[in-house]
């Protein structure tokens, strides 16, 4: 097999203080990359990723207090990292948030949220990195989607929106870079265990009188026919593999990683 390679040197992770970000952020930082992340959390729960980056062999990591849905704080961010670094070869667009209701009941402010975070700040870390980038003629950027930048469910209007736009954006990004050494794309994973998702189920259990147990079976059996939860292991594996100098002809794709949700 073809040892792994790239030609990264320095990575950008956003909402790396839980669930998937961390998962990918741990899996770049096995391969010596300099790491900037952000992300919510306590004092001593920001040390603990930073500290796990480094036993993980980041050759530095960094965390910048950042509210994604501010633009001056995500241009902070990543002029901190390239501060710190002096490039940013690789971007992660991952923090997210949800919110469920029926449309006519959404709530003004968490549609304005939601948009913010999970799709206009992707818009401004890529168009903040992709000067370093194309001065390096090489770069990774992968926008965590969801399956739901591919199909719809009910009640979540804003997420199915700002991740209908993420796949829209990571293709003209492609477009725009496809003569370089550049590559944009999205990941679109079906459910995967995070503190994202239990919200979800404490709220089926709650609405339906069932328990925890009964309401995780329930949501994943309604959508996901492999009937099990995709690993962070196997999502942070693949974004690895995106990272290689090996995946420099994937660019522009949405690649669902999804227990076959979206073959139905
Ligand atoms: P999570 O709640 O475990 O982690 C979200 C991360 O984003 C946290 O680090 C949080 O602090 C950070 N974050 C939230 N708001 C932020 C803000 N305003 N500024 C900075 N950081 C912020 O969620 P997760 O499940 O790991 O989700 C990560 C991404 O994956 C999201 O974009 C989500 O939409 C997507 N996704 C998740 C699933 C799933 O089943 N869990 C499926 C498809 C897509």
């Amino acid at each position: 097999m073809t040892a792994f390679k790239t030609s990264a040197r320095s990575a950008v992770v956003t909402g790396a203080t839980s669930g998937i970000g961390r998962a990918v952020a741990l899996a770049l930082a096995e391969k010596h990359l300099n790491i900037a992340i952000n992300g919510f959390g306590s004092e001593a729960e920001i040390e603990k990723v930073l500290t796990d980056l480094k036993a993980a062999g980041a050759k530095e990591a960094i965390h910048v207090p950042t509210d994604m849905s501010r633009v001056t704080e995500v241009e902070h961010f990543i002029n901190e990292a390239l501060k710190a670094f002096g490039e940013v070869d690789v971007l992660v667009n991952n923090a997210g948030i949800q919110h469920t209701a029926l449309v006519e009941e959404f709530p003004v402010e968490k549609w304005e949220q939601v948009i913010s975070i999970n799709l206009s700040a992707s818009f401004h870390s890529i168009r903040m990195c992709l000067p370093s980038m194309k001065a390096k003629n090489w770069g990774r950027i992968i926008n965590i989607a969801s399956v739901h930048g591919l199909v719809a469910s009910t009640q979540k209007a804003a997420y199915v929106a700002a991740k209908h736009g993420l796949v829209g954006l990571t293709k003209v990004v492609a477009l725009e870079c496809a003569d370089t050494g550049i590559t944009c794309n999205a990941v679109c994973p079906g459910w995967v265990e995070t503190p994202l998702v239990q919200k979800q189920v404490e709220a089926i259990a709650a609405v339906d009188g069932i328990s925890i147990a009964e309401a995780r079976h329930r949501l994943i059996s309604e959508k996901q026919p492999s009937n099990r939860f995709v690993a962070l292991d196997e999502l942070a594996q693949f974004c690895l593999y995106l990272v290689s100098d090996l995946a420099g002809s994937i660019t522009g794709s949405s690649l669902p990683i999804d227990g076959g949700w979206t073959a139905r």
